[in-house]
């Protein structure tokens, strides 16, 4: 399928690994120049790279905190005018409800809530003023089923949840759509970091912390960043302007729900 894509410029926050970077190729693939963020600069380079050479686009990588004003400033500098944001960055810790005070909600909050919608703030006026535009939030599954180890980002993707839900409906006139994706348990190292606490506190292997996880899976096993950029690519093609303000599962069936 086409996805209608050709030329058009994004950024991809937080993509030199995982899911973003699941997003960033599926999107070069569909012929979209990138600029792409993350903290550390050599796997950023390198991702870029690998992209750029694979898909014949042009990529620009730009090594900042996208959780910091600076950060965001760097990013939206360097890619000017944009037509498609996906916004993503790393996922609070876990713990426990009597853990977290004001300052971890906080930085949640900035991390998780607060920067997508800066993002979203600095690219919608020139996407509605051209006439198209497509945002994507990477969020989480714990949007609709909360996974009780992780209230900060349960916490803060409800806010972003809120925001996004009265926010897509006030800019989709303009030929812009915003939509959130939940990612359930894919193939990253946000998932090695989680089965490796799970291993170590049950004192069991890798494999077997994984293979516990997977018998909640209907599909039974992890997804993948390849398949999550794909579902993003989609959502961010010409075939899409019509899907407005939703949140879409990438979860194997995992969250068990009818609607
Ligand atoms: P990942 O594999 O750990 O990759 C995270 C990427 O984001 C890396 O490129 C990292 O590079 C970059 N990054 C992290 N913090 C950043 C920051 N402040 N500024 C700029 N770049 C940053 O994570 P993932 O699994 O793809 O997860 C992506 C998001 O989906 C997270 O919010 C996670 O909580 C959520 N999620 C993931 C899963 C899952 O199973 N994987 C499930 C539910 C929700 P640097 O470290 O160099 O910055």
């Amino acid at each position: 399928m086409d996805l209608g894509l050709a030329g058009k410029k994004a950024i991809v926050c937080a993509s030199s690994k995982g899911l973003g970077r699941g997003c960033a190729e599926a999107l070069a693939a569909a012929g979209v120049n990138l600029v792409m963020n993350a903290r550390s600069d050599g796997p950023l380079r390198q991702a870029a790279e690998e992209i750029a050479a694979a898909h014949g686009v042009t990529v620009v990588p730009v090594a900042a905190d996208i959780t910091s004003e600076d950060g965001r400033a760097q990013v939206l500098d360097a890619a000017g005018e944009v037509d498609i944001l996906v916004n993503n960055a790393g996922g609070p810790p876990p713990g426990m409800w009597y853990d977290w005070e004001r300052e971890d909600f906080i930085r949640a909050l900035d991390a998780n809530m607060l920067t997508p919608i800066a993002m979203m703030k600095a690219c919608l006026p020139g996407m509605m003023s051209r006439g198209w535009g497509r945002v994507v939030n990477i969020t989480s599954q714990s949007v609709k089923a909360p996974i009780a180890v992780l209230g900060l980002s349960n916490s803060a993707r409800a806010g972003l949840t809120g925001y996004v839900a009265g926010t897509a409906r006030q800019v989709a006139g303009s030929g812009v759509t915003i939509n959130n994706l939940l990612p359930g348990i894919h193939a990253t190292d946000r998932a090695i970091s989680l089965d490796t606490k799970v291993a170590q506190e049950q004192g069991i292997s890798m494999e077997e912390a994984k293979a516990q996880r997977c018998t909640s899976i209907p599909a039974g096993r992890y997804g993948t960043a390849e398949e999550f950029g794909a579902a993003c690519a989609f959502l961010c093609s010409q075939h899409a302007g019509f899907i407005v303000g939703q949140n879409i599962l990438l979860d194997g069936g995992g969250v068990n729900m009818t609607l």
